[in-house]
């Protein structure tokens, strides 16, 4: 690392931030830790244009963010707020400003409270997916919750970037009630019922008296979010997984009109995840490549979906055979499907279950490791067969124009009108290509195309659900409703909560004046 990027001119700042936290909590540039600030999957890595950290302070409490807050703003050091810093694919721990220190969430790791009765826990930023699970085990509480495509990454700072799951609570974000923040002033803010000192409904209802702000804070730099309620589920009496395929394509848009009525039906209960589909597992076939690297010889691609089912056990059988039926008017059906009673035994279930039903599982560990050298676009289309069959054509020519295949996207239905495909290019190190393509990959031409999708997808009314920091200011250009009513109000916040302008500088494409 070069002498610029070791920021001496800092050392005033973190010996203050020492003095809050203790020396041992604070990183700095250059140290063989600090590397873990920077994100690794982002295309332009180790080049030019990678926004370095200056550092990072760990704090433990509310109390001590609060007291950072003032530091920055006294000095006017930009702050980059990450919990775990797993949103892979979307900036990881990296901050989108070049010298920021970021604010490491990860000590304040306690679950604050798990209510059994009324199915919520209450937790703060470090709290993993998998140290929750861990917690309802050991107290043997009937609860399920939902995990991530990395159980070992933020609950908080998903829900918060409106991620999504895979199980009943998918909608990460609509699961969050109640948020505690601390602004960039100092001060602290309790959003919802949470506004009355003793609220005793705080986690049970999710707006408050007068207007919601919560959704002010996600996606967001005018606050750094300290706890969250975060809405279960009560242990069902019965649990059904069934992974559905089509192996024809061209029944693909009945495939998914298939799927979506059934989920606004109520018949289908999680969180669907689907893709492209080669037969027989293919590693990195659910993650976000599915669909991006061609068949194995001799394979056609047809399509799966990852479904699941809850309630006793009569209920369960009905809702599916409710669901095989409505699959099986589609010629070139076949499902694989199990259906688990209490007491359940985690031990005996297999993955794809776990995803379904929202038990953390690494499951996606090994699917996932190398590919997340990947870039993508993350677009909403109407829930509709048609819809995704536009999606197609729109975007297999631009892939064309790249010399790359596409065969369709992953999709993720966590809201049940929208579908969110996962459009992705490889970067280098991506290990799920075949030796010659892997040979001609180019970061600068990957990033390029997914800027391509990403504008042509605007075109046809499509925007992105969330999006990687070097596609923040992108994005947010696209708002244009009402010469950019929408980012310019934006703006008007950013000045009003953090006038000092020293919060996530460019998070989501809101830059202080
Ligand atoms: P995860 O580890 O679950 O993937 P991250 O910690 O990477 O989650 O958080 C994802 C994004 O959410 C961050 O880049 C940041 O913009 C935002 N974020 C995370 N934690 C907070 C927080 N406590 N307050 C406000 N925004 C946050």
């Amino acid at each position: 690392m070069n002498e610029v990027t070791k920021f001496p001119e800092m050392d005033a700042v973190f010996a203050e931030f020492a003095k809050i936290v203790g020396a041992e909590n604070i990183l700095r540039a250059g140290e063989p830790e600090a590397e873990r600030l920077r994100d690794e999957h982002l295309p332009g890595y180790e080049t030019e244009r990678e926004p370095l950290p200056s550092g990072a302070v760990l704090p433990e409490t509310t109390e001590q963010v609060q007291a950072i807050m003032r530091v920055a703003t006294e000095h006017k050091v930009p702050l980059w707020t990450i919990s775990m810093g797993r949103n892979y694919g979307y900036g990881g721990p990296s901050p989108a400003k070049h010298g920021c220190v970021t604010l490491d969430l990860r000590r304040m790791n306690k679950i604050l409270e798990i209510n059994e009765e009324l199915a919520y826990a209450v937790v703060e930023p470090g709290v993993t997916p998998e140290a929750l699970w861990a917690e309802i085990e050991k107290r043997g509480l009937a609860l399920h919750m939902d995990s991530q495509s990395a159980p070992w990454g933020s609950l908080l700072g998903n829900a918060v970037d409106r991620g999504v799951g895979y199980s009943f609570m998918a909608d990460r974000a609509n699961a969050i009630c109640g948020m505690e923040v601390v602004l960039p002033d100092g001060e602290i803010l309790r959003t919802g019922t949470g506004a009355l000192a003793n609220s005793s409904t705080w986690h049970c209802y999710p707006a408050g008296f007068g207007p919601s702000v919560d959704g002010l804070f996600q996606q967001s730099n005018f606050g750094v979010v300290t706890r969250i309620g975060l809405w279960l589920i009560p242990r069902p009496d019965a649990f059904r997984h069934a992974e559905v395929y089509i192996s024809d394509l061209s029944e693909r848009a009945a495939f998914i009109d298939t799927l979506v009525g059934l989920r606004l039906a109520g018949i289908i209960d999680n969180g669907v995840s689907g893709g492209v589909n080669f037969g027989g597992h293919i590693e990195g076939a659910q993650g976000p490549g599915g669909g991006m690297f061609p068949p194995p010889p001799g394979v056609m691609p047809g399509m799966r979906a990852r479904i699941g089912f809850r309630g006793t056990a009569d209920v369960v059988s009905a809702k599916w055979q409710a669901t095989d039926a409505a699959f099986s008017k589609l010629k070139s059906y076949s499902s694989n499907s199990h259906q688990y009673e209490a007491p359940y035994d985690y031990s005996d279930w297999t993955s794809e279950a776990c995803l379904a039903a929202g038990i953390p599982t690494d499951r996606e560990l090994k699917d996932w490791t190398g590919a997340h050298f990947l870039t993508f676009a993350s677009i909403l289309l109407p829930a509709t067969g048609e819809a995704y069959e536009e999606m197609v054509r729109v975007v297999a020519p631009i892939f064309q124009r790249y010399g790359m295949p596409f065969a369709g996207s992953g999709f993720h239905m966590h809201s049940p009108r929208a579908i969110m495909c996962l459009i992705a290019a490889p970067l280098k190190g991506f290990p799920l290509l075949p030796p010659p393509m892997a040979a001609m990959v180019d970061n600068d031409a990957s990033e390029q195309l997914i800027r391509d999708v990403i504008a042509e997808a605007a075109k046809h009314g499509w925007l992105e659900y969330r999006t990687g920091t070097q596609y923040m200011d992108m994005v947010r250009g696209l708002l244009d409703f009402n010469d950019n009513a929408l980012p310019r109000l934006h703006d008007r916040l950013k000045a009003m909560f953090d006038p000092a302008g020293i919060l996530s500088p460019g998070k989501s494409g809101i830059w202080p004046k």
